[in-house]
């Protein structure tokens, strides 16, 4: 898979199989439930394992803006950069066009959709904030010594990840973000806040609308006052973290579209 390859794991890091991003519990767990949910009966294990590689490649690609907005991708195209045949590819396309990464053109492939709107935006924030401060509460009072262990290894690898000044780097730290955020709402043993919350796939859009820097940099911090009210079991300080942080990140972002307002540079509201 040459080069493709090289990309892929320069993106995702050290990391090798499988979903690579999502180390640990969550991410075995998220990928059996991909596995059983999403693949069809035709596919063997290995091309669900592929499929699996190629959706994640692509969302770090779309992530780090490899992949522009609004650009369109075909199935044979990827077959040939990738090096793997067009059944997991198909099937990654599928599965990212029921989670709203990609829209399919009619006989055309797909094309990546633009960036979130501003009225998606705040819409996004607000289902943030009622979930994810109740969820990192509940984490204070339920984590297991594993999953605040796997909250701290996230932690220091995205700490790694803040040094590489570069728009993979920025994706693959993206990725990681997600992953916290899903290790925290795992660890509230609430499967349907999780699930909702994953499907909001708020880092994807969130990192698609800016390469900034300041936004890894500050988000670290943040981080650490969550892990540590968890680590501490306080919910209440837990809970205050977590809204703490997504009201932070909110305003890092919503300055994007302050500044674009009257301009085409992002999309004002739908
Ligand atoms: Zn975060």
């Amino acid at each position: 898979m040459g080069q493709w390859s090289s990309r892929c794991q320069q993106v995702h890091g050290n990391s090798k199989k499988g979903t690579p991003e999502l180390d640990g519990e969550a991410g075995r767990e998220r990928d059996r439930a991909r596995r059983t949910d999403v693949d069809g009966p035709t596919l063997g294990k290995a091309s669900g394992r592929l499929a699996d590689e190629v959706y994640d490649t692509l969302l770090a690609q779309l992530m780090s803006l490899r992949i522009e907005p609004r650009s369109r991708i075909t199935i044979d195209a990827l077959a040939r950069d990738l090096g793997v045949s067009q059944t997991p590819i198909r099937d990654a396309l599928n599965r990212m066009e029921a989670d709203g990464l990609v829209v399919r053109i009619p006989h055309a492939g797909y094309r990546i959709p633009p960036q979130i709107t501003r009225s998606r935006f705040e819409d996004m924030l607000e289902v943030r904030l009622l979930l994810e401060p109740a969820a990192a509460r509940r984490a204070a009072e339920r984590a297991s010594a594993e999953q605040v262990a796997g909250m701290r290894q996230m932690l220091e690898e995205m700490a790694g990840l803040v040094e590489g000044d570069s728009h993979l780097a920025y994706g693959a730290f993206g990725l990681r973000d997600a992953a916290f955020h899903d290790l925290v709402a795992h660890s509230a043993g609430n499967r349907v806040v999780r699930e909702a919350l994953g499907r909001l796939h708020t880092h994807v859009h969130l990192f698609r609308l800016l390469y900034d820097t300041q936004v890894t940099y500050l988000a670290m911090g943040e981080h650490e006052e969550v892990l540590a009210a968890v680590a501490a079991r306080d919910p209440d300080a837990a809970a205050y973290a977590m809204r703490r942080h997504i009201l932070l990140s909110g305003d890092r972002f919503r300055r994007l579209f302050d500044e674009a307002e009257g301009t085409d540079d992002l999309p004002s509201g739908a």
